[in-house]
């Protein structure tokens, strides 16, 4: 589909929230729009993953790098939308897209598209995943799935011949698995399937090789998202401290360079409360961002920063309209979805 196209496509909703913006813009003056995701994939790949919300389409991320050069919004990184949203000045549209967690797909995808717009990208990184210390069970699950047209769990075959059994299956065992022995059943159930775990970890993690190579372009930026990815607020004070700190110091150790900024893992409002944005002040950051949807304007806690999630089956100019207006943040807040 041709860029002008799909513009072409949602312009009726698209053109009724600009207006929107744009007002609240010559009341309230700069707005940040802080967007991220996980992993990405091939339209036609896409089409077949069995946890696909959890992955942009390349070919959407691409229409919505466009469309946002074309509507002149400024794709920044989070260093620069912090000092935009300080600098206050009228009119001033601003994006950053970040990367969560960082997979192989960051190195081998996602980063190149971001190279071909010229935009920046941050990557906030969990460094028990080029560590090798993170089983990676979601990823190993869901390509075993993939690959198969049946699987065996806990001596039953489940037929998983379809891109719609495949989903099933994938929905059905992670709400089973999820939990503190996810990292032990996703191991039998690679013996099972006959499929090597750490092969498995390999093809799908990013390698300090991978960072040390991203981290040298300019357009890069690396931020920090603890070393196992826990939900902070479930933490103690001092192990919740020490998650920030050490995977601070652990990708300056890897990758020569202060980090200053980091994001939340999972970042909705019960997983990281006001004790957790001033550990992370205390852990050396400069800012912390969260999964709560809303616009960054001048008063903006940079401890708390909004930042709103691409969900991979939303696939619509329209619907990253609505982060950009700030509207999907006032929708979420009158649902209590916080
Ligand atoms: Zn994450």
């Amino acid at each position: 589909m041709s860029l002008a196209s799909s513009l072409t496509d949602v312009l009726p909703m698209e053109a009724a929230l600009r207006p929107i913006g744009a007002l609240l813009d010559r009341a309230r003056g700069a707005r940040g729009c802080l967007l991220t995701f996980h992993r990405s994939a091939p339209s036609a790949l896409w089409e077949r993953l069995p946890n696909r919300n959890f992955y942009l389409d390349l070919a959407y991320l691409d229409r919505l790098l466009a469309y946002l050069k074309a509507q002149r919004w400024s794709i920044v990184t989070m260093e620069e939308a912090i000092e935009r949203a300080a600098a206050d000045r009228p009119g001033d549209r601003f994006a950053n897209f970040s990367v969560d967690d960082c997979y192989r797909d960051t190195f081998e995808e996602i980063v190149p598209l971001f190279r071909a717009h010229e935009a920046p990208v941050t990557l906030f990184v969990t460094t028990g995943i080029p560590d090798g210390t993170m089983p990676l069970w979601h990823a190993g699950l869901e390509d075993i799935i993939l690959s198969k047209e049946h699987i065996l769990r806990d001596g039953r075959t489940i037929e998983v011949e379809t891109a719609q059994e495949k989903r099933a299956a994938y929905a059905t065992i992670e709400r089973a698995w999820e939990g503190p022995r996810a990292g032990a059943l996703y191991s039998a159930f690679c013996a099972e399937n006959g499929f090597d775990e750490t092969r498995l970890r390999d093809k799908h993690a990013i390698s300090w090789d991978m960072l040390q190579s991203l981290a040298r372009d300019p357009l890069v930026e690396i931020g920090a998202h603890t070393v196992d990815h826990p939900r902070v607020s479930a933490l103690g004070e001092a192990e919740a401290l020490a998650e920030l700190e050490a995977c601070r110091r652990r990708l300056r150790e890897r990758l020569g360079r202060e980090i200053r900024h980091f994001a939340f893992p999972f970042g909705r409002a019960a997983d990281a409360g006001e004790r957790d944005f001033a550990l992370a002040r205390r852990a050396g950051f400069s800012s912390a961002a969260t999964t709560r949807k809303g616009v960054m304007r001048r008063r903006s806690n940079v401890f708390s920063l909004p930042r709103n999630t691409l969900n991979g089956g939303a696939k619509s100019l329209a619907m990253a309209e609505m982060h950009l207006t700030g509207a999907s943040g006032v929708v979420a807040r009158m649902l209590g979805r916080v």
